[in-house]
């Protein structure tokens, strides 16, 4: 027989897809998918398994369905995921069905009730706590981050990142309240007085990608739930990892707990979340942000899209070519290159492209892997085996239609994860690939340009317009070029400033198809709401009387 409020499966299976009741509690109350198989005398009968092994417990909250609702015909598939240091897959993930995501969604709603009409004073305090218990964690996510990136330093500042965002909208989120209020007098009809109210999206379904899987699945949770949203989020299928330390994290702020929770699963858990919320924040690739953008049209719910890029970076003949070489290493293989905002292109003036040339790849051969130590050197593998082979695929195709690589070249196999060393390409066209899609890897094409208007031209010439950079020998000259550039960010002398303009709380909009309505702050989250009251008599609508009144 099946239990309702579940709470471990003994043997921690996450790979049996044939129990429900194992698998939703491990979502919600445990998240304990890294274990290993069903022990092989059980393998032959997974239900017996599971059903020999759970015991029941007074969870409540999160992925609780009763017994009725099991329907094997429903199950999803478990999911492999790759560890990107070794290659192996070491952890299987089961997504919930639709119903569970249903169930989950509705729950969510109800409690939003209670928590987005709580004082916002209540929602800062459970946010304090949950601050406390993500510093008190931070060990752990920091380690389950890593083991997703196969990052070494950089997942480090993730948890760090969540909770400097959390206690920085502690602060902020007052005012901004304060400031979105609105009252008076309608100047045509003075007898209405007005004022407004800001009302929270029930259920915000927040949608995560794979390159900085902690930060940017948790990080648009946060305004959301200041702004009184139950959240669901679900990260990328490829980085799970961290989800079980995040999960724990929130069960240990028992307020929180009701109205936040993750998911697992791949793009079909993606839309099933669609189906089910009142606005989506998704992040990730244009192909998926339009299937996102479709689902929510056909419900007319929101999406916030943040979506990739082809960011070009200027330098000027007047440019300090050292520091432009410095600055454009760093923008390009920071994470290898698997940023949304890396530096994926690089017009040089002609008369500097040879020197600059000579020096980027001085600069690109001192980076070192960090393999096979995740904290020694300064680029980690790629997370996704399939980033790899994209890659390549854009370095082949720029080859073979004449392009020359100055250092480095492909992804090379290291212990299994897979790495490529920092790549300098020459002799490049707008024909090519990686010049015209997104990479995601540590490549440099570097194209030379005559005039500035050749630089504007070409770096304007892309669907995508997310970020932009210009280095040049004097800020005026660097500027009046960012100003032609379409893309909603610029960094100006320097690159892969984005990271800056956010802990300045600036919500620059992404251009073409990089993103849509991507302000993703508190107000993002909110809906305005007017209430008009008539401080005289109601008009009559007999023409004769509305003459009287008159
Ligand atoms: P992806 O589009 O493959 O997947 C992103 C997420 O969407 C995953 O969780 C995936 O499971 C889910 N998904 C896939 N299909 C879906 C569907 N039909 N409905 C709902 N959800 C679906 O992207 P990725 O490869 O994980 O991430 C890399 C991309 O993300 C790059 O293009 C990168 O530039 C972009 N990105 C953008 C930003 C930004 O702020 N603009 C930040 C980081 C990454």
């Amino acid at each position: 027989m099946y239990h309702n409020r579940l709470d471990t499966c003994f043997y921690g299976d996450y790979n049996c897809a044939s129990s429900y009741l194992v698998r939703e509690t491990a979502l919600a109350s445990d998240f304990d998918g890294i274990a290993g198989p069903c022990p092989p005398e059980l393998e032959s009968n997974r239900r017996d398994c599971c059903e020999a092994t759970v015991r029941t417990s007074g969870y409540k909250g999160g992925f609780v369905m009763s017994a009725s609702a099991f329907d094997k015909s429903t199950a999803r598939k478990p999911l492999p995921v790759r560890n990107p240091r070794t290659g192996e897959i070491d952890m299987y993930i089961t997504p919930p069905s639709s119903e569970e995501i249903a169930a989950a969604c509705a729950r969510l709603r109800k409690a939003q009730e209670t928590w987005g009409r709580a004082p916002l004073e209540h929602r800062i305090g459970v946010m304090k706590k949950w601050a406390d218990r993500l510093q008190a964690h931070r060990a752990r996510l920091i380690e389950a981050d890593s083991m997703d990136t196969g990052y070494g330093q950089i997942s480090k500042v993730a948890p760090d990142m969540v909770i400097g965002s959390v206690l920085r909208m502690c602060a902020i989120a007052p005012a901004i309240f304060e400031r979105s209020h609105r009252a008076g007098r309608s100047p045509g009809a003075p007898n209405v007085a007005y004022r407004t109210n800001l009302r929270p999206y029930p259920v915000a379904g927040i949608i995560g990608p794979w390159n900085a899987p902690l930060m940017l699945s948790t990080l648009h949770a946060v305004p959301a739930l200041f702004a009184g949203c139950a959240v669901i989020v679900k990260p990328s299928e490829v980085t799970p990892r961290f989800v079980k330390p995040m999960m724990e994290t929130i069960r240990e702020t028992p307020e929180l707990a009701e109205v936040f929770t993750f998911v697992v699963g791949d793009g079909d858990t993606g839309q099933e979340i669609v189906e089910n919320v009142d606005i989506i924040n998704f992040t990730g690739s244009v192909p998926n942000g339009r299937k996102v953008a479709e689902a929510c049209a056909k419900r007319f719910i929101p999406s916030i899209l943040e979506l990739g890029g082809k960011d070009p970076a200027i330098v000027t003949e007047t440019a300090d070519l050292q520091k432009a070489a410095t600055a454009v290493l760093r923008g390009a293989v920071t994470s290898t290159g698997q940023v949304c905002f890396s530096i994926e292109r690089i017009y040089v003036q002609e008369k500097v492209h040879d020197a600059f040339i000579e020096l980027l790849v001085k600069e690109a051969e001192r980076v070192e892997l960090n393999y096979p130590d995740a904290h020694h050197g300064q680029i980690g593998p790629f997370i996704a085996e399939r980033q790899a082979a994209i890659v390549d695929d854009h370095l082949d195709d720029a080859v073979r239609k004449g392009a020359k690589i100055r250092t480095g070249g492909k992804s090379e196999n290291l212990g299994g994860g897979l790495y490529m060393r920092p790549t300098v390409l020459t002799d490049v066209t707008h024909d090519m690939k990686i010049m015209r899609d997104e990479t995601f890897g540590p490549v440099m094409p570097v194209m030379k340009y005559a005039t500035e208007a050749d630089a504007v031209r070409l770096a304007n010439d892309t669907y995508f317009g997310l970020s932009a950079a210009v280095i040049a020998g004097s800020e005026d000259e660097a500027r009046r070029l960012a100003d032609q550039l379409d893309a909603g960010t610029v960094s100006v002398q320097d690159t892969f400033l984005t990271f800056a303009g956010f802990g300045a709380g600036l919500q620059p909009d992404a251009f073409k198809f990089s993103g849509m309505g991507s302000r993703s702050g508190i107000l993002a989250f909110l809906r305005s709401q007017a209430v008009l009251t008539n401080t005289a008599e109601p008009a009559s609508i007999i023409e004769e009387e509305l003459k009287a009144v008159r």
